[in-house]
């Protein structure tokens, strides 16, 4: 099968059975028509965090709204468990794939198999690293997620006003497997940088290079174990000021951790700790004042994006993409649609997240 005219619209006759009160007849019959648009295939990374839930049910609806029908599933963090998902949406005729990986690289033999059924790939958040057979990629600025963060840091410390006393940091990372915690750290770097060679901003551990400091499959817990041993070979007179985190769940092993090492006392002030994805257990840290920031990405645009991208390949228009350089997978520039991110802390938690509609205000206590 080619790339094009991969949309087949087929009538399904839908027999609906009304009965018509008052006219003593039996029941009458209407046919009505509705586009028979096949199965997207969609692969989420995890059911672990509240994020892709909602990715996957925003593109449910959006999906079915224009008549497609879809196959939602969930890896668990599994990538191979991933793979044999996509295997087997593409054996059962799938139309389209949308893919948020688990390991950004372990999926290439599905990518394959794809093109060779003429499936399209739309690559959702996570890019699809080492494949040409991927064909779109829907996504925030992740470099800028990065750079939120850490203006969140330098905000906070006050970093800009110069002749201070030196502050202290640790630095995490996401899971090296996902293209784009590597993103986030060099943008949220691009910001810390010069304070850290200015000896404005000092880190305690010495780990500063992104090898040393990710957090495989973005675990809380792994952080949280990550941050209890800084924690126990730090020297006593050290607090820390400032923790970059990528990712809420990161954040709460981490707050916990210094929770545990006796942070977040009137004498002992939790440090300026990072998010992202505003899950609501963070915002509600970060109204309490324990989490100062989180990055908000509107998972419902997203899902828009991805949803557009895949409608239009499938009937042979061109999607819209706003990015065709920064997404290289190692084989070619993957076109790509970057929405904007959204910094959100204390302060403007409840303009961006209650009244965007993204949370209702009772669900903040
Ligand atoms: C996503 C983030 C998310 C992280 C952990 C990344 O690929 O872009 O929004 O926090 O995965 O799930």
């Amino acid at each position: 099968m080619t790339r094009l005219s991969r949309r087949f619209v087929g009538p399904v006759a839908a027999l609906l059975t009304i009965g018509l009160a008052g006219c003593g007849s039996t029941a009458a019959l209407v046919t009505t028509s509705t586009p028979d648009l096949g199965t997207i295939g969609i692969a989420m990374p995890t059911t672990g965090s509240a994020r892709w839930i909602a990715d996957g049910d925003n593109m449910v609806k959006q999906f079915e709204a224009l008549g497609y029908k879809v196959d939602l599933r969930y890896a668990e963090d599994d990538p191979k468990e991933q793979l044999s998902q996509l295997n087997e949406m593409i054996a059962a005729g799938d139309k389209a794939l949308v893919i948020g990986a688990v390991d950004g690289s372990a999926l290439t033999d599905a990518l394959d198999k794809a093109e060779a059924a003429g499936v399209p790939v739309i690559a959702y958040d996570r890019l699809l690293r080492d494949s040409k057979n991927v064909d779109y990629y829907a996504t925030f600025d992740n470099f800028k997620v990065g750079v939120l963060q850490a203006q969140t840091i330098v905000d906070k410390l006050g970093l800009k006003k110069s002749g201070g006393k030196a502050r202290t940091i640790e630095l995490f990372a996401g899971s090296a497997d996902d293209n784009n915690a590597k993103f986030f750290f060099d943008g949220a770097m691009s910001v810390l940088k010069p304070y850290i060679k200015s000896g404005a901003l000092v880190v305690p551990s010495g780990q500063t290079s992104f090898a040393k400091v990710t957090t495989l499959r973005w675990d809380g817990e792994v952080a949280g174990a990550r941050m209890d041993k800084m924690l126990e070979g730090a020297d006593e007179d050290v607090t820390l000021d400032a923790v970059l985190s990528p990712y809420d769940g990161i954040s709460r092993g981490i707050i916990t951790s210094l929770q545990n090492h006796g942070y977040g006392t009137k004498s002992k002030k939790l440090p300026v700790v990072t998010g992202q994805d505003a899950e609501l257990e963070s915002v509600k840290l970060i109204k309490q004042g324990v989490q100062a920031e989180t990055v908000y990405k509107d998972t419902r645009e997203l899902a828009k994006v991805a949803v557009q991208m895949t409608d239009k390949v499938l009937s042979d228009k061109t999607p819209d993409i706003n990015d065709s350089t920064t997404y290289d997978n190692g084989v070619k520039v993957v076109p790509a649609f970057l929405l904007q991110p959204v910094n959100v802390d204390k302060s403007n938690l409840v303009t961006v997240l209650v009244d965007g509609g993204y949370y209702k205000e009772s669900e903040l206590n």
